[in-house]
């Protein structure tokens, strides 16, 4: 080793043992740099990976390559004084993570970007790190490379996510066929209405909050679902199921009816929102940032669906059925049209 990166490491093991006095600012962009590459384990599929000009990847013979890029905002996706960095940094993948998961892709790697003002505390990225490392060796994604700056205004984030999958395997937005069954994973409307307490200075029960702050990207049961060939389109529910259902009914040249009633609605939901004259079922269908999965699938294939979800130790249930006119509209348990009135969320807020 060179005397003058002798130094240099030197200085950044002094600066890391005691990093609560420091900002970013102090470590410097290739000190931040070795001090994310310490922490990144090493992959055999990565054949280079930090700290060259582009990292080197082997990807399976016979699969495809699943590429998608996100970018989260302070003050518009995330702020510092709500999401603590450690959870930031985990859901900063999560979210990605999620895009993979519904092609029915296998995640595999991820490059990270960060734009950061100088004065922002080391702590802040080493708890980032942790929570973004953390989640990655949870889906087994290799963090190969990144791009580091110094920022004037507010922390941007900006993660791209590979992943892999075989080509009659990958589920598009583009399957869904008139009458197959429209399915969703897990509850809806959690994080929607969590953040709308959260707005509301209310206290936000930690079941809704991990919801918003810490989301789990559906991997296991959507690879599951592909692989067994049972999803005919799928999408991760980011906006809302009626606006994400919405997409793949467009771009298959289908519409759907989804039921107010069949919204799976988790007890925390339920219990929060008892006292209202109605369920305010506008969160469940048109809140965001559910990161759950809906797909479309073949009545034939109930039974095997609900088996496959089961043994990936999470619930799908059926919400809907996907229609040959185009559109999708909500009904009501009485079977009229469902409008936000019907509901009362009015009241809620
Ligand atoms: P270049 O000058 O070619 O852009 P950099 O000096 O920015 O290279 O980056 C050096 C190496 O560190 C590259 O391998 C890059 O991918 C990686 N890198 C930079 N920032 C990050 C980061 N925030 N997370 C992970 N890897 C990073
Ligand atoms: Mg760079």
């Amino acid at each position: 080793m060179a005397r003058c990166q002798q130094i240099k490491n030197q200085r950044i093991d002094s600066i890391v043992t005691t990093s609560t006095q420091y900002t970013v600012a102090a470590l410097g962009e290739f000190g931040l740099i070795s001090r994310i590459t310490a922490r990144v384990a090493p992959h055999e599929s990565v054949i280079t990976g930090i700290g060259d000009d582009a990292a080197v990847t082997a990807h399976t013979p016979g699969m495809r390559l699943l590429t998608s890029t996100d970018m989260l905002l302070e003050n518009v996706h995330f702020r510092r004084a709500w999401h603590d960095p450690y959870t930031l940094g985990r859901k900063s993948l999560a979210v990605s993570i999620s895009d993979i998961a519904a092609m029915g892709g296998i995640p595999r790697w991820a490059l990270l970007s960060v734009a950061m003002p100088s004065d922002l505390p080391l702590d802040f990225i080493d708890d980032f790190m942790r929570g973004f490392l953390e989640c990655a060796s949870e889906n087994r994604v290799t963090l190969i490379g990144g791009d580091t700056c110094s920022s004037r205004s507010g922390v941007t984030i900006s993660v791209t996510i590979m992943g892999e999958q075989f080509p009659d395997r990958i589920v598009r937005r583009s399957g869904a066929q008139p009458d197959d069954d429209i399915w969703v994973s897990g509850t809806l409307g959690d994080a929607a209405l969590g953040l709308r307490l959260l707005e509301n200075g209310e206290s936000v029960p930690e079941a809704l909050l991990s919801r918003i702050l810490n989301p789990t990207p559906r991997v296991t049961v959507a690879l599951a679902l592909a692989e067994a060939g049972l999803a005919t389109a799928m999408i991760d529910v980011s906006d809302g199921i009626r606006a994400d259902f919405g997409h793949i009914a467009e771009i298959s040249g289908v519409g759907g009816t989804l039921l107010i009633a069949d919204l799976p609605l988790s007890d925390m939901f339920r219990s929060q929102t008892a006292h209202l004259p109605a369920i305010p079922c506008h969160y469940a269908l048109s809140g965001g940032e559910d990161y759950e999965i809906c797909f479309t699938a073949h009545r034939s294939n109930r039974g095997k669906i609900v088996g496959c979800a089961k043994k990936c130790g999470i619930a799908v249930t059926r919400i809907g059925i996907v229609t040959k006119f185009s559109g999708v509209s909500v009904l009501n348990r009485d079977g009229s049209q469902f409008t936000a009135l019907t509901e009362g969320f009015n009241h809620f807020i």
